[in-house]
């Protein structure tokens, strides 16, 4: 080490609550540009960082100063660029987590354990095969409602909302987006990249036979690569180095990919915007499509969203200009209404479960509509979103419920393995053959899941024959049966090459798969989500039956073939409900006008802004008395832009216990933005001097979360 050493300030993970500030001040014998990733000692470990900012990065060491020593440079990797950093910088502070936190979560996770002549080793292999130049891209002709949206995309600014049907074509115009941004590249610079996202990770094997299909002839099989958690760690820093040094141009991903680091990003693509899965749900609460947001305007990336059933969010931001709003919603609306090479949309079909006898799992009319559908040699889908057997099992005698000792929650019925399992704390117990309690051998399952469903479906279908007179197959597919690796493929593959007469699922099954041979979906037990607590509900239901309902009739010439029609079944006590009546229609614009209207009189979101403050504890005491504390300081303190906001009072979680924790939260609001941001930073140290004062000593955990989904 020279005698005057350069100061390196560095972003890196902290154990929580060490008190440490954000950056850490380091030696080193040589300026670091920032960005640069490097090893430093932390206590007595050695950890990964990131040399950061600009302006106050580098400095020489003041004579007689000593500082500890960087431990080593990861040259092999070019310094992660201005735009990410400030990604980074900004996703910190509006989600209210430490910058160290989120740079190190938004690296894939091996690049923390590799010393420098590892990765070397690395970066060292030889690159996969690059594409030809001359292989034309094959293009299909884009119908007039995919060429509008492609003209407008390709000519304005955005942020872009493509509001297309399920089976629209929504897919074609992105590759065409992708295609154009990779083909306007002169080669002059860096190479441009694009990033599509999708909610769900069994989403991107089917996203990404398209997109290699599609672009790998042209631009090399390395130029479109994958980043989600169902990765291996070496196959996701492979997709990362790749996505980083630009040899990848195409970036397929979950949530986690809005932070891959992409100098050459041009366009990000947002599928299905409006899934909740988009939002983490732990460390930094961020919601992945809101950043990409953010990402496109700072890094002049155009973003669009695609969705049938936009978020009320962009639904708003979209809203065309009126002579009384005159400016409009900041995104542009694209509309694509017609299915492409499909059918008509289904038909909506309601039952009134109120005219049917007590304890119909299945109606007589859909029960014969299915049955129908056997014996023609089409498939069938049947939705619950309530896995396992019964949700409850209960004893006659004396009442005795499953509750789960750990958790104010029941524990659920798994008839297949004759085990009670806790869903929240995944406490599990085989199920007994007397009451626990009173020792009567009266103990029956109440309500019903999936589980259940199958099962009595496979009694009603009995006798039913398919066209060859084979009896009906019936399948389920929920997180219970999927949990081996591949197990998902394998089963969707059955139902794709047609093996499976009628598919019971949750809602893992109504979400983006291509089915040809499905006629008919069917929700059989919706109600629960209409008297939620959580306003926005409706919305999710509204949006889970419209692709559920996608599911039918996805091919034209199938359709026609067999002269059927496809129908979407609801049985409800409330059959007359605004949500189904909105479904009968297809008609999501007057959905979205209904519940907009009713969410700008309770002045609710998207016409303010929230965050929520939780808190865990031992008991609900601790956890509240803590929310209540943090507020009262709040409030003696006069924090900036507290006038602007309302603190609602501490209120215990719909499930209060889950693990033996007490949890309570607290619901903030505000018309602006900004004043809850400034709040927010504010209140931020007078919650940590609150936790630390003796008598909320009980307290385990508190956390922020800004634009929380549920409330
Ligand atoms: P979405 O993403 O809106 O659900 P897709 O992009 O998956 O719709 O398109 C639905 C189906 O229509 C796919 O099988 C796709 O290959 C086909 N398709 C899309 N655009 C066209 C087109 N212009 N001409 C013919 N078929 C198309
Ligand atoms: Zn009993
Ligand atoms: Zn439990």
């Amino acid at each position: 080490m020279p005698a005057r050493p350069f100061i390196v300030h560095v972003a890196l993970q902290t154990p929580s609550h060490s008190g440490v500030g954000d950056l850490l001040s380091y030696a080193s014998e040589r300026p670091l540009a920032p960005g640069t990733l490097v090893r430093v000692p932390l206590g007595a470990r050695e950890v990964l960082g990131v040399v950061w900012d600009a302006d106050e990065a580098t400095g020489e060491l003041p004579e007689g100063a000593t500082m500890r020593a960087i431990a080593g440079v990861l040259d092999g990797v070019a310094p992660l660029d201005l735009p990410w950093r400030r990604l980074v910088a900004f996703a910190a502070r509006y989600y209210q987590r430490a910058l160290g936190e989120v740079a190190l979560a938004a690296l894939p996770p091996q690049l923390r354990d590799l010393k420098p002549e590892q990765l070397a080793r690395r970066l060292r292999r030889p690159a996969t095969a690059v594409g030809d130049n001359s292989n034309a891209i094959q293009n299909i002709a884009l119908t007039a409602e995919q060429e509008s949206a492609r003209a407008r995309i390709a000519a304005g600014k955005g942020p872009f909302l493509l509001f297309g049907s399920t089976g629209s074509g929504k897919t074609e115009v992105y590759l065409r987006c992708v295609q154009e941004i990779l083909e306007a590249d002169k080669g002059d610079g860096f190479p441009a990249q694009a990033l599509v996202m999708v909610p769900e990770i069994n989403l991107t094997p089917q996203l990404e036979e398209r997109f290699v299909g599609r672009f790998a002839p042209r631009f090399g099989p390395g130029a479109v690569v994958s980043l989600h958690s169902g990765m291996t760690n070496p196959q996701r820093l492979k997709s990362w180095l790749a996505a980083h040094c630009g040899s990848a141009r195409i970036v397929l991903g979950t949530r986690m990919a809005v932070f891959a680091s992409l100098p050459g990003l041009q366009l990000i693509v947002v599928d299905e915007e409006h899934d909740p899965s988009y939002k983490q749900q732990e460390g930094a609460r961020y919601s992945a499509r809101d950043l990409a947001i953010w990402r496109g305007r700072e890094q002049g990336a155009k973003v669009l969203l695609g969705s049938a059933t936009p978020s009320l969010e962009s639904w708003h931001a979209s809203r065309p200009p009126t002579p009384e709003d005159p400016e409009g919603g900041r995104y542009v609306r694209l509309h694509m209404p017609s299915r492409i090479g499909a059918g008509a949309l289904a038909r909506v079909r309601r039952v009134n479960m109120n005219q049917q006898p007590r304890r119909t799992v299945f109606s007589a009319p859909l029960l014969q509509a299915i049955t129908e559908r056997v014996a023609r040699g089409e498939q069938s889908m049947i939705l619950l979103n309530r896995r396992g057997y019964a949700p409850v099992l209960h004893c006659v005698d004396c009442g005795w419920k499953s509750d789960c000792p750990h958790c104010s929650a029941h524990q659920v019925f798994h008839k297949t393995d004759r085990t009670l399992r806790c869903h929240h704390c995944g406490f599990t117990v085989r199920v007994p053959h007397h009451c626990p309690s009173c020792g009567s051998p009266d103990i029956h399952p109440m309500g019903r899941g999936t589980e259940q469903l199958e099962e009595q479906l496979g009694a009603l279908l009995r006798n039913v024959q398919r066209p060859a007179g084979e009896p009906a197959r019936i399948a389920r597919i929920d997180a219970d049966t999927t949990k081996a690796k591949g197990a998902l493929e394998a089963q969707l593959a059955q139902v794709h090459s047609g093996e499976v007469d009628v598919l019971v699922g949750t809602q893992m099954i109504a979400k983006g798969h291509d089915f040809r041979r499905i006629t008919l979906v069917a929700a059989v037990q919706p109600d629960g989500a209409l008297f939620s607590s959580d306003f926005r509900a409706p919305e999710r239901l509204f949006a889970l039956l419209m692709q559920a309902a996608g599911r039918a009739g996805r091919d034209a010439a199938y359709m026609a073939a067999q002269g059927t029609q496809c129908e979407m079944w609801v049985q409800s006590f409330h059959p007359q409900h605004a949500v189904f009546e909105a479904l009968r229609t297809h008609d999501y614009p007057a959905f979205a006008a209904q519940q907009l209207k009713e969410r700008e009189e309770a002045a609710m979101p998207p016409f303010s802004y929230q965050a929520l403050v939780r808190a865990d504890a031992r008991t609900q005491e601790v956890a509240q008395g803590f929310l209540s504390a943090a507020t009262a300081a709040a409030h003696a303190a006069g924090l900036p832009g507290i006038d602007l906001v309302t603190l609602f009072p501490p209120v215990p979680l719909t499930i209060q216990r889950v693990a033996n924790v007490e949890r309570a939260q607290m619901l903030m609001e505000s018309p602006s933005r900004a004043a809850l941001q400034r709040f927010l930073a504010a209140w931020q140290p007078v919650l940590q001097t609150t936790r630390s004062q003796p008598e909320h000593k009980g307290l385990i955990r508190w956390l922020v979360d800004v634009d929380p989904l549920s409330i």
